[in-house]
């Protein structure tokens, strides 16, 4: 049958690497819950909700959100299931110790992209508004007016994709994620995934890590 061993992943790596574009395949191809955290701070923030109101200053100027508040919206979701993808959770040392007290994870796939190559995609990255698929200018020759390529809706870019709001997010993720690599490493969760190839090449890479 061919279906993945492995059912509780968290997707690690800088912005841009391609977690969301992975998440979202993986997602649907294995019928896991995709947790994206980011997705759902957006989801808060365009609703109004207490947590979207106070998470809305630190996500424009790329900083992150206080783990307590994250912390306890990523734990209602996962306690008890069975299977998830994490995209954007852990994204600092003690939220990957609080989620070690809710779950077990299988393998962390960490999605590696080096800075230039990060600040590329960003500043080209755009999301579908009716669909949700992230698209990217750049590799997919798209022009600034283009309409969804699988919908027609309309793409827009996210208000933290500006130029120094992406060199600022990078910086983040150096000081205040990097240092999970490690940590996982040492508990030997880590798959090393280099995100620099096409998006298939990528996808593959991440079966073989969630079958073997
Ligand atoms: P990206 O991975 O492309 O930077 P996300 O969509 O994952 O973007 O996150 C967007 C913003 O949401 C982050 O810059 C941060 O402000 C906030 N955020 C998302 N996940 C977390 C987290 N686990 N901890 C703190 N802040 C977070
Ligand atoms: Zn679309």
């Amino acid at each position: 049958m061919g279906g993945a061993a492995k059912t509780r992943i968290v997707l690690l790596g800088p912005p841009g690497a391609g977690k969301g574009t992975q998440a979202k395949r993986l997602a649907s191809e294995l019928g896991l819950p995709h947790l994206s955290s980011g997705d759902i701070l957006r989801a808060e923030v365009g609703r109004q909700s207490p947590l979207g109101i106070r998470a809305q200053s630190y996500m424009d100027r790329g900083e992150l959100v206080p783990d307590a508040l994250i912390i306890e919206m990523i734990a209602s979701r996962i306690e008890g299931a069975e299977g998830f993808i994490l995209d954007g959770f852990p994204r600092t040392v003690a939220q990957a110790e609080a989620l070690e007290g809710v779950a077990s994870i299988d393998v962390v796939l960490n999605i590696m992209l080096e800075r230039g190559e990060v600040i590329r995609r960003l500043t080209a990255r755009r999301v579908c508004s009716d669909c949700g698929a992230i698209r990217n200018l750049a590799s997919e020759g798209l022009d600034e007016s283009a309409s969804c390529p699988s919908c027609g809706g309309t793409l827009s870019q996210r208000d933290d994709d500006r130029q120094e709001v992406i060199e600022h997010r990078f910086d983040v993720y150096t000081e205040q994620t990097a240092p999970l690599v490690s940590f996982y490493r040492e508990r030997r969760l880590l798959a090393d995934i280099d995100g620099s190839r096409p998006s298939d090449e990528v996808h593959a890479a991440v079966l073989r890590e969630l079958t073997q």
